[in-house]
């Protein structure tokens, strides 16, 4: 008897599957809108047919192509079908689902001004009028803070436990700096720095934005392989100085992000030389070292900056130069660079064709 039942209830599973869902253009049992189909002696059927909400009127005629359809089965008896509409979840503001762009700002090593780039790339990327958020993820050394002057400002939690991130400079903003007092030592452990970051990402009420700017931790160990490979990259920045020493680490940012397959954006040469009130130029630590090595790499060069006093004292001030003074020639060179790597996410980030299901 039981296997009797079974049966039926498998021959009334096809004869359902054979009518088409108009949304997805598949059967409506494949397509997961017949939900608690029960089978019982007597040949007595019931089911649910749960329409998405906002096209649930055109399901109408569906439940009756479906109830007509479970009748015409032997040994059915009678059938009833209900139809619900299923109401989509709203995205949450929540996490980076509404983000365009994510760009990583990465450097091998410390101490090459790959903050001072990436947080004035970003207001260069505001400056171009794009919803920008600015996330530093150097959990153990932040700079944001001191670069943005975020001063005794800290971020809201909302009920949900979602973050609000900062306002500065008109760039959304987040970095462990607002959440800890940076000032005393902090001991993090892999676990927690890593659930730290994740928070960041996922925890945080990003909303919609054009650019995510990624500060990278330095380095291109396990922590940010790790990283890279939990969001979904439109590209790298790899920031480098000139010298020869430097290159070998742009070749290791760049294998890093080959391994997770986002596209380098491009190589910035930062204290790429020093320009004296005469307009004569110093290359203080070699020539276009940088510029050679992505081109023998084959990746795109973004540009250079030069070592500047109103780069550092803006930096220093938690005033970054291109959303401050936007004017001033090294703020145009980020502007030019932002510009670029902008062209380079459309470039190297065309939309998959799109197949067809009938
Ligand atoms: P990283 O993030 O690579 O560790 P930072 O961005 O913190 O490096 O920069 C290190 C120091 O160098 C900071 O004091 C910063 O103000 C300074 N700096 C970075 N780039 C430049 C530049 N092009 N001209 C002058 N000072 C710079």
């Amino acid at each position: 008897m039981n296997n009797q039942l079974a049966l039926l209830r498998e021959s009334v599973e096809a004869r359902l599957d054979a009518v088409r869902d108009p949304t997805t253009g598949k059967g409506l049992f494949t397509s997961g809108r017949i939900l608690g189909l029960d089978v019982r002696d007597g040949g007595k059927v019931s089911f649910t047919l749960e329409a998405p909400a906002d096209v649930a009127e055109h399901y109408v005629a569906v439940r009756d192509r479906a109830e007509q359809a479970a009748r015409t089965v032997d040994g059915v008896t009678s059938v009833t079908a209900v139809l619900t509409a299923h109401e989509a979840k709203p995205v949450s503001a929540a996490g980076i689902g509404r983000v365009k762009h994510v760009i990583a700002v990465a450097s091998a090593k410390g101490g090459v001004g790959k903050s001072t780039v990436a947080v004035n790339l970003a207001a260069a990327f505001a400056g171009l009028g794009l919803k920008t958020g600015l996330l530093d993820l150097d959990v153990y050394g932040p700079s944001a803070p001191t670069l943005l002057g975020v001063g005794a400002r800290r971020p809201q939690m909302s009920r949900e436990k979602i973050l609000d991130p900062l306002d500065a400079f008109g760039m959304k903003t987040m970095s462990i700096g607002y959440l800890v007092d940076t000032n005393s030592p902090m001991i993090w452990r892999g676990a927690m720095a890593t659930s730290a970051v994740r928070q960041m990402i996922d925890e945080v009420a990003w909303g919609e934005l054009d650019v995510l700017v990624l500060d990278m931790p330095p380095g291109t160990g396990d922590v940010q392989v790790t990283l890279v490979q939990r969001v979904p990259l439109a590209g790298a920045v790899i920031v480098s100085t000139p010298q020869e020493m430097a290159l070998a680490d742009v070749r290791r940012g760049l294998a890093m992000f080959e391994k997770t397959r986002a596209p380098i954006l491009g190589v910035i040469e930062n204290m790429a030389y020093f320009e004296t009130p005469d307009g004569k130029r110093t290359h203080i630590f070699g020539e276009g070292g940088a510029r050679r090595t992505a081109e023998a790499a084959g990746v795109p060069f973004l540009g250079e900056v030069p070592i500047d006093v109103s780069l550092r004292v803006s930096c220093d001030a938690g005033a970054p130069l291109a959303a401050t003074q936007p004017d001033h020639p090294v703020s145009l060179r980020f502007r030019e660079m932002a510009e670029a790597a902008l062209a380079n996410v459309a470039r190297f980030n065309k939309p998959a064709p799109t197949i067809q299901v009938r």
